[in-house]
């Protein structure tokens, strides 16, 4: 399931949806809103939905940069999973979204389970949408998507697996294979 953050005020279901329980209102435009930083959790069942409160949680702003693991792909878009938000780690399990818009596909960009660089582009209503265009921005740690082995840079958009020699495509960041990229520039 998406794990989803508000901040107070966003949307988070209709009141004909769900029952609003701790952390919710409901606004005078038929919303349930949230009304504290936290994780929304819906139950389906019961038709409840409630914010739990975090706490001293550390938020993504726009313009930091942050460091995740992809866990979903499809042809245009990447969901990754937050670990660090500029250099420090973040427990909170958010969830970044990237929509590809050029022509290459997002699932040509990255494999499932790459370390990836971004950038925060927006936060919508809880999502948070990151962006890849800088040069420093990509992909920082991965594996041969045919077995598995270590890979070296190519290009700034191939790799090759030292073990079987496939080459396959990725969007790296610049600084790709200096481990110590488990901080951001
Ligand atoms: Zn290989």
């Amino acid at each position: 399931m998406r794990v989803r953050f508000t901040l107070p005020g966003d949307r988070i279901a209709t009141i004909e949806e769900f029952e609003g329980l701790d952390g919710v209102y409901q606004h005078s435009d038929g919303m349930l809103r949230a009304s504290r930083v936290g994780k929304v959790t819906y139950d389906l069942k019961q038709r409840y939905v409630r914010v739990n409160g975090l706490k001293s949680i550390l938020l993504p702003k726009v313009g930091d940069h942050v460091i995740g693991f992809v866990h979903m792909l499809t042809s245009n878009s990447a969901n990754i999973r937050i670990v660090y938000i500029n250099e420090l780690r973040s427990d909170a399990r958010f969830d970044a979204i990237y929509i590809g818009r050029g022509k290459i596909k997002v699932q040509n960009m990255f494999r499932v389970g790459d370390m990836v660089r971004a950038k925060v582009a927006s936060i919508l209503n809880g999502y948070i949408h990151v962006t890849f265009r800088d040069s420093n921005l990509g992909v920082i740690y991965t594996r041969c998507n045919q077995c598995g082995g270590e890979v070296v840079r190519l290009n700034a958009e191939e790799v090759k697996c030292v073990e079987c020699n496939a080459v396959s495509s990725r969007k790296l960041a610049e600084d790709y294979g200096n481990v110590n990229a488990l901080r951001c520039s």
